[in-house]
């Protein structure tokens, strides 16, 4: 079903909101949702709604879109000078003009070299690269203690899940982790690794998690609390897939 051509700006009281305009064969009226990662309202219209008759309705509830936004993380770009943490530790990006392209640690800093319009792309990829170093021995040496065994280490950019794994014993995990403190990397890991033994959420599963770490609820409430600043980091998610195999 095609998307409704709807504005794709709104204004409001406090600025200028992004709209996605989305058609529902399901959807029984029109209805609005916040998108937290890219900072957009959503209007959801059924088969036979216009446009008009969704304009009316963010109009209507103009103060609610407008409150909604206002609490969202604020955006971090990947610009020269922004803060970026690496496991919960500040790192600035400095953009060293007519370097050697590519990005890489030194004293602190992400450097990255090059044009300045292949920075963003430059930096994700550097922590694309990141979350695979860092987590792919997490996971071996949680694997080793659980005596599973990984077939395959991917990372990716999804929107909702930090981690993932599938019956033949691939992981997945969004790159996005590797800005969290380690002993959240670690939780992740190894709620990813103890489905390899446990398909479900059961008392074995939780018992074998807690076998391989030990702060498993600091680690749940960390990602509960500040998950979605990390979500609105960089490009929002939804990229390319990127893979490793152990
Ligand atoms: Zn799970």
């Amino acid at each position: 079903m095609a998307a409704p051509a709807g504005p794709a700006l709104l204004a409001l009281p406090g600025g200028t909101a992004a709209v996605t305009w989305r058609r529902s064969a399901r959807a029984r009226r029109i209805s609005l949702r916040i998108d937290a990662t890219r900072g957009a309202v959503v209007v959801t219209l059924p088969p036979r709604a216009g446009t008009a008759a969704g304009l009316a309705l963010l109009e209507k509830e103009a103060a609610w879109v407008a409150a909604r936004l206002a609490r969202l993380p604020r955006p971090v770009a990947f610009v020269d000078g922004a803060q970026v943490p690496l496991a919960d530790e500040g790192h600035r990006i400095r953009h060293q003009p007519g370097g050697r392209g590519g990005a890489w640690l030194e004293a602190g800093e992400i450097v990255v070299g090059g044009e300045p319009c292949f920075l963003s792309r430059r930096v994700t990829d550097f922590l694309r690269g990141e979350a695979r170093r860092r987590l792919s021995p997490l996971a071996a040496e949680m694997a080793a203690a659980a005596s599973v065994r990984v077939a395959r280490l991917t990372v990716k950019d999804t929107k909702s899940r930090w981690g993932s794994c599938s019956a033949s014993g691939r992981l997945a995990f969004s790159w996005r982790l590797v800005m969290a403190p380690l002993f959240v990397q670690r939780y992740v890991v190894a709620h990813e690794v103890a489905h390899l033994r446990h398909l479900n959420h059961g008392p074995r599963f939780w018992a074998l998690v807690e076998s391989l770490v030990a702060d498993r609820d600091r680690a749940r409430a960390w990602l509960a609390a500040h998950g979605p600043r990390l979500l609105r980091i960089g490009s929002p998610p939804g990229g390319r897939d990127d893979e490793w195999t152990p």
